[in-house]
């Protein structure tokens, strides 16, 4: 049940949305989790949770020079990592904010999920900021494929053109984030935004709180929705203490005005 406090908020950033024609969505790790998909590192589709093995370690495993140095060993973690995401579908908070941004053009969804889930919900203006785990591409000639599953993908996957390595068009440990997204990130954030809203970002998401705290010193509004500690927190000017799905359904409920046409 919502306290009168929390309320109030919900009612203060519908509010702001209803009076913004250029809004930006940043979408971390608790939006996938709400489908069930487990995490890592915050990256909503970058989970591991399978191996039995102690020594297991994550994090080496997904080294961009564990791909570079021993492609088979690499596909192991990527084909477990794509089986654990397989059967989830979007939520009620990808659906909203693909209908959100659909009404409004000039609204635009940065996510750092490599799952697709808002892809898979029809978000237009999407920003894959890590690419997409089930994005292939080849190491050596530039082809690539989407593909909606792993499944009858062979154990290390080969370039049907070329014959060489293929990986997942997705950040790895130690890469950067994929440099068409950065692209875009940089064109709309020159055009500016009238408000940020940060949705389910983790703990472990520098990125996404310095952009948060470079958009709250330019006096643009910040928004968080997220029920734990983050270090986005002290860069949202209004925060709410909930999960994705809860808070996006509380604030898109009270908006009942038609949104603004955008330019
Ligand atoms: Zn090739």
């Amino acid at each position: 049940m919502e306290t009168n406090a929390l309320s109030e908020l919900c009612n203060a950033v519908a509010s702001l949305l209803n009076s913004s024609r250029r809004v930006l969505f940043i979408t971390g790790a608790g939006v996938s989790a709400d489908s069930g998909v487990p995490t890592y590192r915050g990256v909503g589709g970058l989970g591991c949770h399978a191996s039995d093995d102690p020594l297991f370690d994550i994090e080496r495993e997904l080294d961009f020079e564990v791909m570079t140095l021993d492609p088979t060993r690499a596909w192991r973690t990527f084909h477990t990592m794509e089986r654990e995401s397989r059967d989830a579908a979007p939520n009620d908070a990808h659906a909203r904010l693909s209908a959100f941004c659909r009404a409004r053009p000039g609204a635009w969804t940065l996510t750092r999920n490599v799952d697709g889930l808002h892809r898979r919900a029809d978000t237009p203006n999407l920003i894959e900021l890590n690419g997409n785990l089930r994005d292939l591409e080849c190491i050596g000639c530039g082809w690539h494929e989407s593909v909606v599953s792993f499944e009858g993908l062979e154990a290390t996957p080969q370039c049907p053109s070329c014959g060489r390595v293929v990986r997942p068009r997705c950040s790895l440990v130690g890469e950067p984030p994929i440099e068409e997204a950065m692209l875009a990130l940089e064109r709309e954030l020159k055009r500016g935004f009238d408000v940020v809203a940060c949705v389910g970002a983790s703990s472990n998401a520098s990125f996404v709180a310095d952009l948060l705290g470079e958009t709250q010193a330019r006096g643009t509004p910040t928004i968080e929705i997220n029920p734990g500690e983050s270090v986005v927190a002290h860069a949202a000017h209004m925060r709410l203490p909930v999960t994705p799905a809860v808070g996006i359904a509380s604030v898109f409920e009270r908006m009942k005005t038609p949104p603004p046409h955008a330019a």
